[in-house]
């Protein structure tokens, strides 16, 4: 045994623990009855413990020491020495993050949560304003813990998405506000309500269950190494690429709903059941400063995918022009006097609205960067906990035209900032950017992808974003990637081509 291997088997080990915390995960949102949340964050809590004090022991000092010097002077770009840097960044951080923080911070999650909901659904913003006050403080501590050179959020969002900068953030939503803002304008000038209301009909579960499972093996969610369950707030996890969980949710009266979710959560599935095998318990599926097995490069590049197979490709004409025949035959009557075309339009209709989770591709954005912009300011302490309702109504103002009747649907609308997920918000946009660049740079590599993609073979893109993206785990950052396909980091300009494009097409704009 070698050094490396030594340190290599110990992280495997490791690893396993963050699986088995996956799977306590996964259970707790597709199965657990509501009563075991008390007991199940107990066991949450345990082994998250232990988990810690392993990776932050003086054993995994030695051994990344020892590992470190076998393996100076080797090719800095292998897998190994990309590894071993992860490692002896994430056990630096981890050094540094104060156990007390940690606790306080766990402690309390659940509580501030809880008032949040609450809070939410008595539409009484003051009622959450000191757990919000307190989250603050905790997490500019953790912040401080972390470490940065320019600002507090550069910290936190490191999280998530290293590499990524409040700066660099502020300047990449610029440009898309220059293109997103006046696309929206005229999309909103121009819009009107399509023939009848698809959704007005009721869409059985089981029949729409049904058409989940065949449209994400359609993708290629290979269901041997997989499953598809429901859940109250759709996600995705996986104990390696050999058991990835889907969930979606199915509501009776709107059925872009379960179908949607499905396949973005088999978007996220298909980057982890497509990771190198070689890579299994190793340093290059593990997020180890989240404590999280995962093996997508970031929570950006992990939203790339998804976002990639549920709006790219699941919300493309194309796609609906050759399955559309598939939702019909289940819902023969429902869909009697609506055609392909009509779905399509249906499933892409541009609107200006309260809520971000239901908004559409164009206005999505508009929700993240106002959060982002939020938590800037409140970390750098320009604006106040107790100033936020206005705030939050005045951006929604100048970014949708809309002014939230209620905190209900403004400011307390989102859990995050209940239980401190500061600096999370910007990963579904850089998603969204990664997906359109990933996505042209496949077009100008594949000539032939459009003729394929309208053929509804979807195996070469998936192939082509294996062997570019899926099977580097998380080697590689989001820049790194896309440079290797497109010779340039992450930029927003191929995002507002698309959605000019698709846009310009479906409202008739010039
Ligand atoms: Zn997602």
């Amino acid at each position: 045994m070698t050094a490396y291997d030594d340190l290599a088997a110990h992280i495997a080990e490791y690893h396993d623990l963050l699986c088995i915390l996956n799977t306590l995960k996964w259970d707790m949102r597709a199965m657990m009855p509501a009563a075991g949340a008390a007991s199940r964050g107990n066991q949450l809590a345990t082994l998250s413990k232990l988990a810690k004090s392993i990776f932050i022991s003086d054993e995994t000092a030695g051994l990344l020491d020892a590992a470190e010097a076998e393996i100076a002077g080797a090719d800095a770009d292998s897998y190994q020495a990309r590894a071993l840097r992860q490692t002896r960044d994430a056990y630096e951080i981890q050094r540094r993050i104060p156990a007390d923080l940690v606790g306080r911070m766990a402690a309390l999650g659940p509580e501030s949560e809880a008032v949040w909901a609450q809070a939410k659904n008595d539409n009484d913003f003051a009622r959450f304003k000191p757990y919000l006050k307190r989250m603050l403080a905790l997490n500019l501590e953790l912040a401080e813990a972390i470490g940065y050179d320019d600002h507090p959020f550069d910290a936190l969002i490191r999280q998530f998405e290293p590499g990524m900068t409040a700066a660099r953030l502020l300047g990449i939503f610029a440009e898309l506000k220059a293109g997103i803002l006046p696309l929206l304008e005229r999309v909103v000038a121009v819009d009107a309500p399509l023939p009848f209301d698809l959704w007005a009909a009721e869409y059985d579960l089981a029949s729409q269950k049904k058409l989940c499972h065949e449209l994400t093996a359609l993708i290629g969610f290979d269901f041997a190494r997989g499953r598809l369950d429901s859940a109250p707030h759709p996600f995705e996890i996986s104990f390696t690429r050999d058991d990835v969980r889907i969930t979606t949710r199915y509501d009776a009266n709107y059925l872009p709903m379960s179908l949607f979710a499905a396949l973005h959560e088999a978007g996220h599935g298909l980057y982890e059941q497509n990771i190198a095998p070689g890579l299994t318990r190793t340093a290059l599926t593990a997020d180890f400063l989240g404590q999280y097995a995962v093996g997508g490069a970031s929570f950006g590049a992990h939203e790339f995918s998804s976002r990639l197979w549920e709006n790219q490709i699941g919300r493309s004409r194309e796609f609906w022009r050759l399955h559309f025949a598939r939702l019909k035959a289940r819902f023969p009557q429902q869909l009697a006097a609506a055609d392909a075309e009509l779905f399509y339009r249906a499933v892409n209709r541009v609107r200006p609205s309260l809520i971000r989770v239901e908004a559409d591709e164009v206005t999505y954005n508009l929700h993240i960067m106002l959060r982002a912009e939020i938590e800037m300011a409140l970390l750098e302490g320009a604006i106040a906990v107790d100033d936020l309702p206005e705030i939050w109504n005045a951006k929604m103002q100048d970014y949708l035209g809309l002014k939230p009747p209620d905190d209900r649907r403004g400011v307390l609308q989102d859990v995050h900032w209940s239980f401190g997920g500061f600096g999370n918000f910007p990963c579904y946009t850089i998603g969204n950017i990664m997906a359109a660049q990933a996505l042209a740079a496949a077009q100008a590599q594949m000539p032939n992808l459009a003729a394929m993609l309208a053929e509804g073979d979807y195996q070469p893109l998936l192939a082509w974003l294996t062997e570019n993206f899926y099977r580097h785990g998380r080697a590689y950052s989001t820049d790194e990637l896309l440079t290797r396909v497109s010779g340039e980091g992450l930029n927003p300009a191929p995002l507002l081509n698309y959605l000019e494009r698709k846009y310009n097409d479906l409202y008739g704009l010039s």
